[in-house]
């Protein structure tokens, strides 16, 4: 039950232009059925193996999206049905996703993923490596992806001054793109600890786990 209310909490402050992406990872398929019964639809995994075995065994009409770092040799296992993958964070990466889609006659959904926090841990490319992609000619002849927006992970604080620098930033970027790049209309960022402030920022699509389905082991 508390799943349930979780998600109506969050739905409640919520605009409907705003897509909710419900984190699922480590959380089992029944806790994953509580939120679906609930009327979720969208749900993130961040590891390629935990979410083919979830894609294989609950609902067909899920639509699953990738938020964890994703390596190009993997990405032939989940190019057959995801709905979007949010980590792409170099051009090779990029390349394979192509590759992937063709042979899956399928044009994969793909956002850049921006590195905004200053951790070494947190993935991503620099602004002036997702320019150099955009304006890329090579580009132009990927027919089976389409780069429909940008994703960024703030770094782990509650300095509001800091997040709202690195919010600031990604979304003073994507607002740079929209008029040049019309395909690009999603702006993934906010987790639970700050899709308000992300929201604040622009964000359209929010990423939640923790505040769903509770903390993880
Ligand atoms: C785990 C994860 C989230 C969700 O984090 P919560 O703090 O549990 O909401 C969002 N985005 C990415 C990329 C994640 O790996």
């Amino acid at each position: 039950m508390t799943i349930s209310k979780n998600l109506d909490e969050i739905r409640k402050s919520l605009d409907p232009s705003i897509q909710l992406v419900a984190v699922s990872k480590t959380k089992s398929n029944q806790e994953i059925m509580e939120a679906y019964d609930h009327g979720q639809r969208i749900f993130g995994e961040n590891k390629v193996q935990e979410l083919t075995l979830k894609q294989n065994k609950l609902p067909n009409d899920i639509q699953w999206h990738m938020i964890g770092h994703l390596q190009r040799n993997k990405v032939k296992y989940i190019a057959g049905f995801v709905k979007l993958i949010h980590s792409v964070d170099n051009f090779k990466l990029l390349k394979e996703i192509n590759k992937q889609g063709l042979k899956n006659n399928l044009v994969i959904n793909c956002l850049l993923q921006i590195k905004i926090a200053s951790e070494e841990t947190k993935y991503g490319m620099s602004i002036d490596e997702a320019k150099s992609i955009l304006e890329s000619e090579e580009l132009q002849s990927l027919n089976n992806v389409s780069i429909v927006g940008l994703m960024g992970m703030a770094s782990f604080t509650n300095d509001q001054d800091i997040l709202i620098k690195e919010f600031s930033f990604i979304s003073d970027f994507f607002n740079s793109l929209t008029t040049s790049y019309p395909k690009i209309k999603i702006l993934s960022i906010g987790m639970s600890d700050d899709y308000r402030l992300a929201i604040k920022h622009g964000s359209n699509m929010i990423r939640i786990g923790s505040s769903i389905f509770g903390l993880r082991n």
